[in-house]
């Protein structure tokens, strides 16, 4: 072919940025959210490289980040000590779009293979600091490296494709190491620097970073003070009475301070009876950055054997919504920490099995070694232990949804996690007992409200020995089979299998409560009522015709028989004993197709 003359693209780079910006945040309070990640990470890459370079924390100084506002002028200032930037990084990382740092850092650590420094790197996208520019018009970076001796300062506006970067050079400005991001806020948006604006958002948004945040506020404390006689002159005609009576006054004195602001020591090691439900459901939003409260949350320690504390969390929703979404046991929905070090979060079925991967939550052991890898997890007795105890941990916070007053609770988890445990009846036979209670199906008592085994199970008729089922495809197919016909006569109740899964779960579960599951469209129905006097004479009458039917329909059908089971329909097709029920056989067809 011939070779055509070669372009680059051009892009209004102001333009690009402006879209990537707020496309990806609708919310413009998210940039304290960005900066104070990115001095999270900061203070994490120090923290790590410091354990095989020293030098890198030769300046005693804490690691930590600061945040002042200047609300008169409308200005933020977010301070970390971190490991800063140097010139030629400064060009590469804020200078290049879409071009992040941190995730240059999480590849070459990777490719040294040295455990344990991927830990809370929340950064990977590199486009998280021109969040800033969603309320900024100006933006300075003064950064100082520990791997140069000069400090450079960054400075870009909003809508300007271009940036200047500049040493340094006035002495007061000057810091020991890390980052000041100084936010020139637009005039719009000027009230995001005021102290308790930002005390609000450090405290929604990164309450639960590892480093102490520490924000810049006005206190104040009341003290007494003698009463100034010539103010007593002045207001002298108010209250003359208690103004004989006092000497001295209350007055309150203000001042500013630091505060911390977040809560460093992290959640699970706290007592379960001091955190408060608010604090484990912004735990969980901030951790796996979801934005509804989880249904429920489990916060326990194990002892013994082995010992380990966790919080599980079951989430509002499925990934996938309310389609049938797949099971993915690759979810990083579990966090190991070992020793309150952050180790992993890719897991394949070692912590839970494939279908209970929708549970989050965070697990910290200190029987592991530190540099644990996928191999050790892998083959690890402790894993073993603490998944069993994971498991039934996960089984009872369910449960406890399901017996929660609020019934709306138990049918979200249901609609959004019900397929997940049909699954488990398949996956997980030695946890039978714990799922079935679990289940939920309509029935020919309760078309409208799901019911559990249990309330079946509490509605059987005293002689009933059985637990009825159809499968279907729909309600009305169900409750229109003539099937039922008997069985509502005698009051049974059937339970209705309407979702694809239900039938192959049943099957699998056999029976519940020594109670087996009996499928009302098989062959050999016994309602336990025979009359075998009857039947014979009935035979005798009609054996011939029954012959005649199978005759004239051959092969279409396996055999024509005089039947117990109809109250008002003449004949009904039922399936043989062995073979598919009619449910199975239109499910294997629609999978042939
Ligand atoms: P990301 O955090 O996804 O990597 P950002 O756009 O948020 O992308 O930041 C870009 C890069 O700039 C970071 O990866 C990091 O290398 C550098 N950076 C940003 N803020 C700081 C900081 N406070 N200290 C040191 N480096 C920083
Ligand atoms: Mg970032």
């Amino acid at each position: 072919d011939p070779v055509g003359e070669r372009f680059e693209y051009q892009a209004e780079v102001s333009r690009l940025m402006d879209l990537i910006v707020h496309s990806l945040y609708s919310n413009k309070e998210v940039f304290l959210r960005e900066l104070i990640s990115n001095a999270s990470d900061a203070l994490d890459k120090l923290r790590f490289l410091s354990v095989t370079n020293p030098d890198l924390m030769k300046e005693a100084v804490d690691l930590e980040i600061r945040i002042q506002t200047d609300k008169d002028n409308g200005i933020i200032t977010i301070t970390d000590t971190g490991i800063g930037m140097t010139r030629q990084e400064l060009v590469d990382c804020l200078g290049t779009i879409a071009q992040s740092g941190t995730a240059k850092f999480l590849k070459a650590v990777k490719e040294s293979n040295e455990a344990g420094a991927e830990s809370n790197l929340i950064g990977q996208f590199g486009v998280g600091f021109y969040s800033a520019f969603l309320v900024s018009s100006r933006v300075t970076v003064s950064t100082k490296s520990p791997k140069s001796d000069k400090q450079y300062v960054w400075e870009g506006k909003a809508d300007d494709g271009s940036y200047t970067i500049r040493e340094e050079t006035d002495p007061e400005k000057l810091i020991p190491r890390g980052t000041q991001i100084t936010l020139y806020l637009k005039h719009d948006d000027k009230a995001f620097a005021h102290p308790e604006k930002i005390q609000n958002l450090v405290k929604n948004y990164s309450q639960f970073v590892s480093f102490p945040i520490y924000t810049w506020q006005e206190k104040g404390f009341t003290k007494e003070v003698d009463e100034d006689p010539s103010e007593e002159k002045k207001e002298g005609n108010e209250d003359v009475q208690t103004e004989k009576k006092k000497k001295t006054k209350k007055v309150v004195e203000r001042y500013w301070d630091w505060e911390l602001t977040n809560e460093t020591k992290p959640i699970w090691l706290r007592n379960p009876k001091d955190v408060t439900t608010e604090e484990y459901n912004e735990f969980y939003k901030n951790t796996f950055k979801e934005y509804l409260d989880p249904l429920a949350s489990s916060h326990f320690t194990t002892e013994g054997e082995v010992e380990f504390r966790s919080i599980l969390f079951v989430p509002a929703l499925s990934p996938a919504g309310r389609g049938d979404d797949i099971v993915n046991p690759k979810t990083r929905n579990i966090r190991l920490y070992v020793k309150r070090v952050f180790i992993s979060d890719e897991f394949d079925g070692e912590l839970f099995p494939r279908y209970l991967s929708f549970v989050k939550g965070i697990v910290d052991s200190n029987d592991l070694p530190l540099n644990v890898s996928r191999e050790i997890l892998q083959e690890s007795r402790i894993i073993r232990i603490m998944r069993k105890r994971l498991v039934r941990k996960a089984f009872d916070m369910i449960l406890g949804i399901s017996l929660s007053e609020n019934r709306d609770d138990y049918d979200k988890f249901w609609e959004n996690f019900g397929k997940h445990l049909k699954l488990g009846c398949m996956e997980d036979h030695p946890n039978h007992k714990r799922i079935a209670p679990l289940l939920r199906f309509f029935s020919s008592h309760s078309e409208q409200e799901l019911i559990s085994l249990d309330e079946y199970v509490e509605n059987m008729k005293p002689e009933q020995k059985d637990i009825y089922y159809i499968a279907a495809d729909s309600l009305t197919s169900a409750k229109n089979t003539p099937f039922l016909e008997r069985l509502l006569e005698k009051e049974y109740e059937v339970l209705f299998l309407v979702d694809p899964i239900d039938e192959v779960a049943i099957t699998n579960l056999k029976s519940y409560k020594e109670k087996n599951f009996v499928d009302i469209s098989k062959e050999d129905l016994d309602l336990g009522d025979r009359n075998e006097e009857k039947e014979k004479e009935i035979k005798q009458e009609f054996g011939q015709m029954c012959d005649w039917i199978k005759k004239r329909l051959g092969d279409k059908v396996a055999s024509v028989q005089i039947s117990n089971r109809l109250s008002t329909s003449p004949c009904v097709l039922v399936s043989g004993k062995f073979g598919w029920s009619a449910n199975m056989e239109r499910l294997m067809k629609a999978q042939t197709i």
